[in-house]
């Protein structure tokens, strides 16, 4: 703008005042001015002195009457982008994702937003071959359920269907009526890294108007895509958990694909939970949502149940294959962590030139109490839990309400004295594996690995090449993937799960056999699953493997009624950490004391349980405590909670970190 020539001389020198927010736990908006000609609008980011500091800063209004003040208002230092990069929207959807899980509106900016600097190259769109998209003739399943998810003008929709039921293709065509008419889409997949199939068909189907936010992207790259999806020529989005704030104009339809998955909760602050947001999206926005999956999560099956969104359901498979038959295998009856009856069958597989993949479960955790004659572990009284031993204080601990005891030396079941502690750690499979079979070409895949770019996928296509016999690797390794030579499915050892002081852990060690089986037999008919385990009797992984899956969400609904989890209670979790146990302790003991004596109204249906040390108790040299709010009165408890943490002052070297609706109670 050419001030000189147009503006009257009084404006020219009447300063404009903007607002700002930060990437800082100090909450609130602050005030700068412009210096003369700068031209700026909301959604641009500015870099301004703050404390003492040069911060980036997210403009959040421009052409505010700061009032009087006491103090010098400063001048922004520089203008970082050329375009906004966000709106009105995303600041108000930062603002309810601030007030929701306890941070500040900055810090939610933050989250949302790709980094990256102000960018002015072409997106990075890999070019590829289009063929034509074979016409696939839907199921009449596919059909009424597209159907009734486009008879409803927006809503929720939740699609359960075994695994190979082609509830992608269901995704996909309600995607597809979506853009026709004008409408923007964003689906939600666990881990982007993992679905190549997925995302190569994606872009086979909607061409350029795909933006894929993989988190191989660098932040400018992802900015870019970030801008193309503003702007309106990107319209069908697809990513993990944070695409779920992707600015869509005119968004029309949220798909979150495998729907009971954990990623979809954010593991640091502000710690959201993608399946919220994106309801919360939609019912901003009118949007429709699908979730899908084959083990759907408890809240999201009792929600169904209970009617409050709406369920389609696919019952048959329609690429050919069979569930195979589930064989269980006893681990109490062998030595080691892989048993005779799988080690023979890995030779048999090995012989006819077939390959085998060896499941363990991400979330093994060790040093569980049990039994080795008769499986017995201890659990919590109280709790239902398990309780896990502390080597350093020689006790086993409940973690939801600090209930200890002490180790035991006879089975109390049945006397044996065959007891132990134990926990199968991922390097002593893979030794294991290669002092049996020194012949097999063995491969390990875990998530790290998926972290080192490139190598995954390499590997992933070596083993298809058939220069892998055996990949061992964690369930994600499954998801969405076609190996025509794996012949063998197993699990190293199902239950490890079963043994996390989790009330989840009975619904995932449900889901990791339930989703390892289905994508066996999707694939190979003549496939064989077999499933370690030192709890064959129990009914998670009894009706895991007999295929009983309407009977297990039942009986675990019940279990979670009684007990008051989730879909019942809902919970809060603050951790506290600190490197001085003492100090951490008892900062921890006094917040508890304080809301369930002082703020928590008598009669609120609400419990404090705890402090009691997390499993996890001590993370990179701090010691962590925590304390359990459990409640069926959400909104009051979600409001007296803000209040106390904003009341409460850690001591020095005191760290909080506050949870609404934790996945993790690690
Ligand atoms: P899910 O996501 O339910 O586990 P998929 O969507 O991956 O299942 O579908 C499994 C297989 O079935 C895929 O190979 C897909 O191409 C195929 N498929 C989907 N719909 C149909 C259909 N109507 N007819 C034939 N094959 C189909
Ligand atoms: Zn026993
Ligand atoms: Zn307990």
């Amino acid at each position: 703008m050419k001030l000189n020539e147009t503006a009257d001389p009084a404006a020219a020198t009447q300063p404009v005042y903007i607002e700002v927010i930060f990437n800082s736990p100090a909450p609130g908006r602050y005030t700068y001015k412009l210096a003369e000609g700068m031209n700026l609008s909301v959604g641009m980011r500015v870099s301004a002195p703050f404390g003492r500091r040069k911060m980036t800063g997210y403009t959040v209004s421009v052409g505010v009457d700061p009032g009087e003040t006491d103090f010098e208002i400063k001048a922004i230092e520089r203008i970082i982008d050329k375009q906004p990069i966000y709106g009105t929207a995303e600041i108000a959807l930062a603002r309810w994702l601030a007030d929701m899980y306890y941070c500040t509106e900055g810090e939610a900016l933050a989250t949302m937003l790709p980094g990256g600097k102000r960018e002015s190259r072409m997106p990075a769109f890999e070019e590829f071959e289009l063929p034509p998209v074979q016409e696939i003739t839907l199921s009449d399943e596919q059909r009424r359920a597209i159907d009734g998810i486009m008879a409803d003008d927006g809503g929720v929709h939740y699609l359960y269907g075994i695994t190979g039921s082609g509830k992608t293709e269901v995704f996909l065509r309600t995607a597809a009526a979506v853009i026709e008419s004008g409408g923007g889409v964003i689906y939600l997949v666990p881990e982007i890294s993992l679905t190549h199939q997925l995302t190569d068909e994606v872009r086979m189907r909607f061409g350029k108007g795909v933006a894929v936010l993989h988190s191989a992207l660098t932040p400018s790259q992802k900015l870019v895509e970030w801008q193309r999806i503003r702007s309106g020529e990107a319209r069908f989005v697809i990513g993990a958990r944070s695409a779920v704030f992707a600015p869509v104009p005119d968004l029309g339809l949220i798909i979150i694909d495998e729907e009971h998955e954990s990623a979809y909760k954010s593991g640091s602050k502000p710690r959201y939970h993608a399946r919220q947001v994106a309801m919360h999206r939609a019912g901003e926005t009118g949007a429709r949502m699908i979730m899908g999956s084959a083990t759907p999560s408890l809240e999201a099956w009792y929600l169904v149940k209970s009617g409050r969104i709406k369920g389609e359901t696919l019952g048959k498979r329609l690429s050919g294959g069979a569930v195979p038959d589930i064989e269980l295998i006893d681990m109490k009856k062998y030595k080691g962590c892989i048993s005779k009856p799988l080690e023979t069958a890995i030779r048999e597989t090995a012989a006819e030139g077939r390959q085998t993949i060896l499941f363990l479960n991400r979330r093994g955790f060790s040093y569980f109490f049990h039994c080795r004659s008769c499986g017995y572990e201890s659990r919590c009284r109280n709790c239902s839990v398990s309780l896990t031993y502390h080597k350093h204080r020689n006790k086993l601990i409940c973690h939801y309400c600090g209930y200890s005891e002490e180790p035991k030396q006879v089975c109390p079941e049945c006397g044996s004295l065959d007891v132990g502690y134990s926990g199968f750690g991922t390097e002593l499979i893979e030794s294991e594996l290669n002092n049996l079979f020194p012949d097999l070409r063995i491969e390990r895949v875990d998530t790290d690995s998926v972290k080192q770019k490139g190598s995954l996928r390499d590997r992933l296509d070596r083993f298809k090449a058939g220069e892998i016999d055996l990949l061992l690797g964690t369930q994600m390794v499954a998801k969405g993937l076609n190996f025509p030579g794996v012949k063998l499915v197993g699990i190293v050892l199902a239950d490890t799960s079963l043994h996390l002081p989790d009330f989840r852990a009975h619904e995932r060690t449900f889901n990791l056999i339930v989703q390892v089986a289905g994508r066996a037999g999707r694939f190979f008919p003549d496939g064989r699953v077999m499933i370690q385990t030192y709890k064959p009797d129990n009914e998670a992984v009894k009706m895991a493997a007999g295929g009983t899956i309407d009977a297990f969400y039942e009986r675990e609904i019940e279990i979670r009624r009684a007990l008051e989890f989730p879909p019942f209670g809902r919970l809060f979790r603050l951790v506290f950490r600190g490197k001085n146990a003492e100090r951490t302790a008892s900062a921890a003991e006094n917040f508890a004391a304080r809301f369930d004596t002082e703020i928590l109204p008598k009669e609120s249906g609400t419990e404090v349980l705890g402090p009691a040390e997390c499993p996890l108790s001590m993370i990179s040299g701090n010691y962590r405590f925590q304390i359990i709010i459990r409640t069926d009165n959400f909104r009051l408890v979600h409001s007296l909670f803000r209040g106390a943490l904003s009341q409460f002052t850690p001591p020095s070297g005191v760290y909080l970190e506050a949870d609404v609706d934790p996945v993790n109670l690690l």
